[in-house]
């Protein structure tokens, strides 16, 4: 019997001990309160000492990869926000396929109907905050881990398997440092030759080749403070970003509508502006996010702006990039993409598809340093940073059989 058809069988005789060891450890990680917020925002949540707090549930994988006998390494930028990396395989210059999900979790919320940070196991799901986002795949992943270890066919894998269980992918603060993936591949600490990101959903019928470029503007008018019975002494920055708004909400972007990305977006998502009714007032801001299609440069998005910054009469505005990532699409005809596919189809009776997202995944990131990186896994996209988070139990087995499935045929 070769190694897949093993695995295979024994996914089938033991689906139970399975789901069982899966509740068990998600059950314990969802527990574990690893928030990420911006910096800001830390104070709204008195037990966080510090962003993220990942090491929470890497003392949980690391105890885990220790029992199974899987050598890790840790890497941290800072104190108690580790990534953690298992290697799997008899070759570490060979070939390397990164499997990474991620540690920490939004915050909360309101809504849900049963506490967040308990699980409960109803009908075939899980629910509670990360059972989907991330830290159910993550554990697919680590019993994934386990069951090659059990059936000795780790020295069977050419090249590596790297379990990985990161750090900061839910926030980032405005100074742009990262803790997670941006600082492993900034840092050259890992280099591996593919990557499987299960942050998706799309329930594994599909495959994320192309994110749009995220970027984030700010704009500010420039007015004169006076007091708000003398009007005419003033110039009131809001009735000027007023106008600046009209012209942006009819603005058409300069681009070519991409094939698996489509048109770009904008979202007019923040207005501040005026301190009290009785003062004109000397500012306004506005903050924008734009996501991007292939062929839009920031100077072009930045002129575009301008120009309907030029129609505002006597307007004066100051325009601030506070983020800019670049749109990324790889060709869907990758070796990659044809084994999940491959195996998906096997194991679930349905092919993924290739499609791209608006939003941004470690798939991003990675693509950027080039290693050819997709976005594939478990879980509804609508059960996402919403209350009343779940994931299907069944999706998380067939998820770690597929894990095995897809490296046992790459990494031959
Ligand atoms: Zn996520």
């Amino acid at each position: 019997m070769n190694p897949q058809e093993k695995l295979k069988k024994y996914f089938k005789e033991n689906r139970e001990s399975i789901k069982n060891e899966m509740v068990d450890l998600i059950t314990k990680m969802v527990a574990e309160k690893t928030v990420n917020v911006v910096s800001e925002k830390l104070s709204e949540h008195p037990y966080l000492k510090f962003r993220g707090e990942e090491y929470r549930v890497g003392n949980i994988v690391k105890k885990f990869l220790s029992e199974i006998d899987v050598k890790y390494d840790e890497f941290s930028r800072m104190e108690g926000r580790p990534n953690i990396i298992g290697g799997i395989g008899k070759n570490k210059s060979g070939k390397r396929l990164l499997m990474p999900a991620h540690m920490d979790i939004v915050p909360a919320g309101e809504g849900w109907d049963t506490d967040p940070f308990e699980v409960v196991e109803k009908d075939g799901m899980l629910y509670g905050r990360g059972t989907l986002d991330n830290k159910g795949p993550l554990v697919s992943i680590l019993l994934a881990a386990k069951i090659m270890k059990k059936l000795e066919l780790d020295q069977e894998i050419d090249g590596q398997l790297m379990i990985a269980a990161l750090a900061d992918e839910e926030a980032e603060d405005p100074d742009g440092i990262d803790y997670g993936i941006g600082y492993l591949m900034d840092e050259a600490l890992i280099d591996p030759t593919w990557a499987i990101i299960p942050d998706i959903g799309e329930n594994m019928k599909g495959i994320d080749i192309a994110e749009k470029g995220r970027t984030v503007f700010k704009i500010k008018s420039k007015g004169k403070q006076a007091h708000g019975s003398t009007p005419e002494l003033g110039i009131n920055a809001v009735f000027m970003m007023a106008k600046l708004v009209a012209e942006i909400e009819k603005m058409k972007f300069d681009y070519d509508v991409h094939d698996v990305l489509g048109h770009p977006s904008l979202n007019l998502g923040e207005i501040h502006g005026g301190a009290a009714p009785n003062i004109v007032p000397g500012t306004c801001e506005i903050i924008l996010d734009i996501r991007t299609v292939p062929g839009m440069t920031k100077e072009k998005v930045i002129g575009q702006l301008q120009k309907c910054i030029d129609k505002v009469e006597n307007g004066k505005f100051e325009i601030n990039v506070m983020a800019w990532n670049e749109p990324h699409a790889i060709n869907p005809d990758n070796e990659i993409v044809d084994v999940i596919k491959k195996y998906t189809k096997d194991i679930i009776g349905v092919e993924p598809k290739a499609f791209g997202m608006g939003g941004g995944t470690y798939a991003k990131t990675l693509n950027m340093k080039n290693v050819l990186a997709v976005g594939f896994g478990p879980g509804d996209d609508t059960a996402f940073h919403v209350e009343n988070e779940y994931v299907e139990i069944d999706q998380l087995i067939d998820f770690s059989l597929l894990t095995l499935l897809i490296a046992f045929d790459l990494l031959k």
